[in-house]
């Protein structure tokens, strides 16, 4: 068991982990210097638990996660590795897999990873051909053939609206059927959204250490958070007012960010958070300042909910409010009001139901007559017909692993920019897409399945895991001919 994992089995809030962002270019770069003399003190400091090392933040190109990981492990540190599905196909990934298993870096931290920013020569392409559950089953996969991980995962429980928030759970909740022991939340500034989701943990057949992100501000980085520059991180006028305020002091409010990540650090230890991931220090004496502090906060960390609660002017709330305004309850939130469902969304469920239902007539009917197709090697007019009606209506990449029942009959790949099959990314604000211009298929998910009361229990199933050998070929025969990741999931069941 990594030191790590055994940190977070006592779930006592003493888990620390620090944040690295590698810099662009190679390990000795000039550009890394100071990283690499602060990686080497917080190694030596004994209530850092572990370092992190992020995979390409943001989007942004930087030297990669197992080249730093491998480093700080060289130091005598422990290393928790981000892993992204943005740059990475599943064969690079399981190949980076077995790399970090082989240098001994087995705490691994499984994301989608935010859109890319920048690249050689242009934008780079965005890979994401598994999501961070699948990279969860991946890395749950490996340690059955040499060690095992402490596999990480990230929750943002700080969506303002309904079908942003109640998404996030569901998805962690599969993510933690496919393999995750911890979860991290997303940074934020409402106490009352990390009660939640310490309300939600106990309820769950299966409860996991949490841990709460707290990042070190500055007027610029409230600047970016307020203004929308980091997907999924929200951070209020109010908050941003305060923090400009504190800025034009003579040390550019370096004390009272401290000092405001100091008491954060305190109410997640008293919540009862697993631990605390600190970033945004500059050097390891910020650290040692904000744990000092903390531990001086801590035994009244009740009194400080109210100077580090910031939340959005209306946010929706999974629980009702508990004894103090900052957290919550233990009584569920009433219903509110549903959407109107599309007509087109109605019609696509009844083709669904009658034509498509396992077991169903019309599916007995589809089986035959795309046997017969096969058969007599007259596939290609069926797949011409199929693409005919679904790329004007669901503008269809032809994927050949059809997820549009799995999304209320929405395309992953042509309608969310990170082929998202197993719930929504971290980054929607609003319902709308990290990616401008569009809403988040997840959110429109919802909104759709809710009046059928199945929007609770949308992701109460296996992983999804597209097949690329099927890309290319007629969807419908291959859901009809038992190829798909409906037949495979229903396979490995009965196995
Ligand atoms: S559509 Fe939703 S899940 Fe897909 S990338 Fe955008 S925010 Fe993420």
């Amino acid at each position: 068991m990594s030191a790590f994992a055994a940190s977070l089995a006592r779930n006592d809030g003493s888990t620390t982990l620090v944040e690295l962002v590698p810099w662009a270019g190679p390990l000795e770069h000039e550009a890394g210097r100071r990283h690499r003399e602060t990686a080497q003190e917080l190694v030596d400091d004994e209530r850092v638990t572990a370092l992190t090392v992020t995979d390409n933040a943001g989007g942004f190109v930087r030297l990669g996660p197992l080249t730093l990981g491998q480093a700080i492990h060289n130091m005598g540190g422990e290393c928790v590795v981000h892993l992204a599905c943005r740059d990475r196909s599943r064969a690079a990934l399981q190949s980076t897999v077995y790399g970090l298993a082989s240098e001994g870096l087995t705490n691994a931290l499984a994301l989608s990873g935010d859109y890319p920013k920048e690249g050689f020569g242009g934008r780079s392409r965005a890979v994401f051909d598994i999501d961070s559950v699948g990279l969860i089953s991946m890395l749950r996969d490996a340690g059955a053939h040499g060690p095992s991980f402490t596999i990480g995962c990230a929750i943002n429980p700080f969506k303002a609206i309904e079908s942003d928030l109640v998404p996030q759970y569901l998805k962690l909740a599969l993510k933690v059927r496919a393999g995750a022991d911890m979860a991290i939340t997303q940074v934020g500034y409402d106490t009352r959204s990390w009660s939640e989701l310490l309300q939600w943990n106990a309820t769950q057949p299966q409860p996991i250490p949490l841990m709460a992100s707290v990042y070190i501000l500055s007027k610029g980085v409230a600047r970016v958070f307020n203004s929308d520059g980091v997907p999924g991180i929200r951070l209020s006028d109010a908050l941003k007012s305060w923090v400009d305020e504190q800025a034009a002091s003579d040390d550019k409010g370096r004390t009272a960010f401290l000092e405001f990540a100091a008491k954060q650090v305190a109410v997640v230890r008293g919540l009862g958070f697993a631990g605390t991931y600190v970033a945004g220090q500059r050097n390891a004496a910020e650290i040692d300042q904000v744990l000092d502090m903390a531990d001086d906060f801590q035994p009244d960390w009740r009194s400080l909910l109210a100077d580090i609660h910031w939340p959005e002017p209306t946010p929706y709330r999974l629980y009702e409010e508990g004894p103090v305004p900052q957290l919550a309850s233990d009584r569920p939130s009433a219903p509110t009001k549903m959407k109107r469902v599309p007509m087109s969304y109605r019609f696509n469920r009844l083709v669904h139901d009658v034509a498509f239902e396992p077991g169903s007539r019309g599916f007995k009917v589809g089986a035959r007559v795309y046997g017969a197709l096969e058969s007599a090697r007259l596939l290609w007019p069926a797949h011409v017909l199929e693409q005919a009606v679904k790329i004007p209506m669901f503008d269809c990449q032809d994927c050949g692993d059809c997820s549009l029942p799995d999304i209320a009959y929405q395309c992953p790949e042509g309608a969310c920019a990170k082929n998202q099959r197993n719930g929504p990314c971290g980054g929607s604000i609003d319902g709308e897409c990290e990616v401008p211009g569009r809403p988040c298929v997840w959110a429109v998910a919802y909104d759709r399945l809710r009046p059928y009361g199945e929007a609770t229990t949308m992701l109460e199933r296996a992983p999804v895991i597209g097949d690329n050998a099927l890309r290319g070929t007629s969807a419908w025969a291959n859901t009809f001919l038992g190829r798909d990741h409906y037949a495979r999931n229903k396979q490995g069941e009965a196995s």
